[in-house]
């Protein structure tokens, strides 16, 4: 035992001391798994060792073979972990394993609801990393240096995984990390080679570095303890060097756990390899589940940089769009040099070229997916259909091919999930249809009953009902799909084209000239509260509407812009009524100014609040209401 001192006793986290106990109450259905994350922790120490020792070889210390080796003492009940990779100094022990250095860490302890297997899902989501170690173990010792510093600034750090840990400085001749788990009563199966054996094959397998255990060796004669042999027992070479053919589905499973931090498993995976005037290999994974911090700013987004095998950067984010950040993947380059940085390689014009390919992969990864797996692609669309939206503003070149993977809610669906695909809805489109109809609004709810899918109910024509916050804005950077335009149908003087017959439209313009003076007197009437009177023929039901001008701003954009303090221009609806409605006619027929007036604003209130906008004079509205309504009962 060598010589320990400055020992203190330090408290975790708050965050460390819930997430632990939360992961020893909830994950123990699938305990085997602290090795896995063990070895993933081991693996990301070596690559960052061999990533520092090509500016710095002498981190190497005479250039040992990078391994990670596991053991175990049946009498002692352990299991030993040991890596030679880039280790840790006291200070780092003290923040990597006391606290949680992951950005909106507080944030998804919000979201745990004790709930324990909804919460075990959240933690998968997260990644439990090195505490999963108290999992199996009631005790953990961690004794480690940091490549390039002197033996005597070694670290052992010490927990029984409740409150708190105890850290010592100790003399470490080897460079790296040993873990020992003194195992709980109950979990000493875990001290069997077969089992370390079965687990490290299963879960780890893809690890690009030797895992080695102990060999059984008989004791030689005249000896009492067999020297120790060690085994590799695992693959040992990057998957993503591999020929496809030779990779199963499960080794691709294991390998985006390892690199995505994720307990389950991807929807889908395209691996690659390019070759002549650029040289990359590529694996590319989409998640099965969003992050919780999709949203974040900060969030990691990217992919682990390789440079011809060496492990050179995480969160690359160069490789891909920001509407794809959920991608999760490697690339791996034989054109970029070792140094590259960040810096570099956001001017680096290869990484420009290679960025419009991945993108181009990933898109024909999902348009697979919708088409082969379409109840996977729903899923996929609840978890990033949002993130996918940004894509026709961020990605011009692919505008097509983004907008054939959006899905939305439609008038031909009845409860409001966005599962119509562009295609789909043209493929059902009414003879002699050349537009894609769509309507924006706050709730499902609202859209759903807009009075401005009147006539579209009436001609059996189907309407796309867009709710998301972004939909508008979507909107604004789609022009047309598959050479149909999209229209707002609460947008504009309505012209439903060849689907109005000639009759219709005769029968339409007879009316609308025969109304020519009550449009007169509205106007009269409703003043400077709108911008054009007319008549209406997209209203069946109600009795009037209003319609946003061609060139204004929409409802939801013009709520957005306002929430984030901006001044939006001033822009003034079209009224348009439905002279069939019998409103209508009365109001037609009314001789007296004053009441033709209260009547035409409510009808204009009206139209406004189905619209799902709010009165700018509510009270105004209520005062005209209860006249008529006390006339009414007189
Ligand atoms: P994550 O790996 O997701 O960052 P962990 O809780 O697994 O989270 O580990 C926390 C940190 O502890 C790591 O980021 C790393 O800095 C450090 N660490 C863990 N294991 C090792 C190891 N074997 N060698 C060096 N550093 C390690």
């Amino acid at each position: 035992m060598s010589v320990e001192t400055q020992k203190e006793t330090l408290g975790f986290q708050t965050e460390v001391k819930q997430l632990l106990h939360l992961m020893i109450h909830s994950l123990y259905s699938n305990k085997e798994i602290f090795l896995r994350e063990l070895i993933s922790n081991a693996s990301d120490a070596v690559d960052k060792l061999r990533f520092e020792a090509l500016s710095k070889p002498d981190l190497l210390e005479g250039g040992a073979e990078l391994k990670i080796r596991v053991s175990f003492d049946k009498d002692a009940k352990t299991v030993t972990l040991e890596d030679n990779g880039i280790g840790m100094s006291r200070e780092d022990a003290i923040t990597h394993l006391g606290t949680i250095a992951k950005s909106g860490t507080a944030d998804f302890m919000k979201h745990l609801t004790g709930d324990q297997k909804k919460d075990s899902h959240l933690i998968g989501q997260f990644g439990v990393g090195f505490y999963s170690a108290f999992i199996v173990a009631d005790k953990v010792d961690v004794y480690s240096r940091r490549a390039g510093t002197a033996a005597s600034e070694g670290v052992h750090w010490s927990s029984k995984g409740e409150g708190d840990f105890e850290v010592a400085t100790i003399d470490k001749a080897e460079r790296g990390t040993r873990i020992v788990l003194h195992l709980k009563s109950g979990e000493d199966e875990f001290a069997d080679g077969w089992r370390l054996r079965n687990i490290i094959k299963k879960y780890s397998d893809h690890i690009a570095l030797p895992i080695e255990l102990p060999k059984e060796v008989a004791a030689a004669e005249g000896e009492e303890k067999p020297a120790v042999e060690w085994e590799t027992v695992n693959r040992a070479s990057a998957l993503w060097t591999r020929p496809r053919t030779e990779i199963k589905d499960e080794e691709y499973q294991e390998f985006y756990k390892h690199i995505a931090h994720d307990f389950e498993n991807p929807l889908s995976w395209s691996h690659n390899k390019v070759e002549g005037k650029l040289e990359y290999s590529s694996l590319l994974y989409v998640p099965a589940r969003a992050p919780f911090d999709l949203y974040q700013r900060e969030a990691p987004k990217g992919l682990k940089l390789y440079v011809q095998r060496v492990f050179v950067m995480d969160q690359a984010e160069s490789f891909l769009p920001l509407y794809l950040r959920f991608i999760k993947g490697v690339v791996d380059s034989n054109d970029l040099s070792l140094n590259v940085s960040r810096e570099i390689l956001q001017k680096d014009p290869i990484i420009d070229s290679m960025k419009s390919a991945l993108t181009k992969r990933v898109l024909d990864m999902l348009e697979k997916l919708a088409k082969n797996e379409p109840e996977q692609y729903k899923g996929f669309w609840k978890n990033f259909g949002q993130v996918m939206k940004e894509g026709p503003a961020e990605d011009f070149a692919n505008k097509e091919k983004i907008a054939g993977l959006l899905r939305f809610a439609s008038t031909h669906g009845d409860d409001g999930e966005q599962v119509v695909g562009l295609a789909d809805y043209l493929a059902r489109a009414k003879e002699g249809q050349d537009k894609i109809y769509y309507l924006t609004g706050e709730t499902y709810a609202q859209v759903k009953n807009s009075p401005h899918l009147e006539v579209f109910r009436k001609k059996g024509i189907e309407v796309l009902l867009l709710t998301d916050r972004i939909d508008e804005w979507l909107m604004s950077y789609l022009n047309d799909f598959d050479g149909k335009s999209f229209v707002d149908v609460a947008r504009g003087d309505l012209d439903l084209g060849n689907l109005d017959s000639e009759e219709d439209k005769k029968a339409a313009e007879e009316v609308a000239k025969s109304k020519e003076g009550l449009v007169e007197r509205l106007k009269t009437a409703l003043g400077e509260s709108v911008a054009e009177v007319r008549v209406s023929h997209r209203l069946t039901d109600s009795p009037a509407i209003l319609a946003i001008g061609e060139q204004d701003l929409g409802l939801q954009m013009r709520q957005i812009l306002e929430a984030s303090g901006q001044k939006v221009p001033d822009s003034k609806p079209i009224f348009e009524f439905n002279p069939a409605h019998p409103l209508i006619e009365k109001l037609d027929n009314e001789q007296s100014d004053e009441r033709f007036g209260d009547l035409s604003h409510i009808l204009f209130d009206q139209a406004a609040l189905a619209a799902g906008d709010s009165l700018k004079d509510p009270a105004a509205y209520v005062r005209r209401l209860n006249k008529l309504l006390v006339e009414l009962s007189a």
